[in-house]
């Protein structure tokens, strides 16, 4: 591959005043690094519609590229059709769909049962308007009944008019290289972006990656517990890691990679700028 392998960043919308101002701060010092675009989180059934679309309007009127997250279930194709609008209008060109998750205790879906019927709902709305991309799971989704089932259901997703995916994040780089090798024997030739989730503290971590199932393999847990409460071990070590897994997809001709930037600049900022991949 030549050239720099592009990268984008998520954030999540805040919810406080000082949230928002800390966000701003921290989206300033991340545009410097020229991403192609961020990405901003959806709460399921709308728990975050107003502040995701001001984080997002927010950025846009920055002129960066915005690409909100879209969550489906829980919510009625009325008001699926009116967010699509209120970005359609904005010129809002990028969307990432999503099934989400119910709170617990919630039952009912709403309209939309998985993310392929978004897909088939945002292609039949708004034909080309949006470039769509979904999730992937490299470990498999948590809910999956096996591998081949989920696989199948992202297939679904991409023939439902998916432009590309960007995987849920893992340190394991094996998991990636085998997930995509059994994409393209299925036939599924979509673009799968890696997610990269820097490490900043190994209890946040462990809870994030039991809850998504991702896996913190064996000997970087043992290590990230022995640090205790070094966090600045935590975060050399992390940053050691999460770099070199970078390099290897890199290496391995990635269409890009994504980072889950946990709304802070340092970590994310270290390991592009290792990476050398800053604009
Ligand atoms: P789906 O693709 O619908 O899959 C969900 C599960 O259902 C899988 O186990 C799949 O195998 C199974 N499945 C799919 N179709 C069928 C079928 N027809 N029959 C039986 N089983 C089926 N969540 C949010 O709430 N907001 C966000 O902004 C957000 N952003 C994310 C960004 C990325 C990059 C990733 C990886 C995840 C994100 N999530 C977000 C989390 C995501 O919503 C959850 O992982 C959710 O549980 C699944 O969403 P999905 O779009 O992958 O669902």
């Amino acid at each position: 591959m030549t050239g720099k392998t592009p990268f984008s960043i998520e954030f999540f919308p805040p919810q406080t005043p000082a949230g928002v101002d800390k966000l701003r701060t921290v989206r300033g010092k991340l545009a410097e690094l020229r991403p192609e675009f961020f990405s901003v989180t959806y709460g399921a059934g709308g728990s975050t519609r107003e502040r995701t679309f001001e984080t997002v309007f927010e950025i846009q009127r920055d002129g960066l590229e915005a690409a909100p997250h879209l969550s489906c279930v829980g919510s009625t194709r009325d008001s699926i059709r009116e967010i699509l609008a209120e970005y359609r209008q904005a010129g809002i060109g990028r969307i990432v769909a999503l099934r989400g998750d119910l709170p617990s205790g919630v039952q009912d879906p709403g309209e939309f049962r998985y993310a392929n019927e978004l897909v088939e709902f945002i292609r039949g709305e708004t034909g080309d308007t949006f470039r769509i991309e979904v999730a992937a799971y490299p470990e498999y989704h948590p809910q999956a009944r096996s591998p081949l089932d989920d696989l199948t259901a992202f297939k679904r997703k991409i023939d439902a008019g998916a432009n590309a995916a960007i995987t849920q994040y893992f340190y394991n780089l094996d998991a990636y290289l085998h997930f995509v090798d059994a994409c393209r024997k299925l036939g599924i030739d979509a673009p799968i972006v890696p997610g990269i989730m820097p490490v900043v503290s190994f209890s946040k971590l462990a809870r994030f990656s039991d809850a998504c199932g991702a896996e913190i393999p064996r000997w970087m847990r043992r290590k990230l517990e022995a640090y205790g409460d070094d966090t600045d071990s935590i975060k050399a070590f992390g940053l050691d890691v999460v770099t070199e897994l970078c390099e290897k997809l890199i290496a391995s001709g990635v269409p890009g990679l994504h980072f889950y930037s946990m709304n802070q600049a340092g970590p994310t900022t270290a390991i592009v700028e290792r990476l050398g991949l800053a604009g």
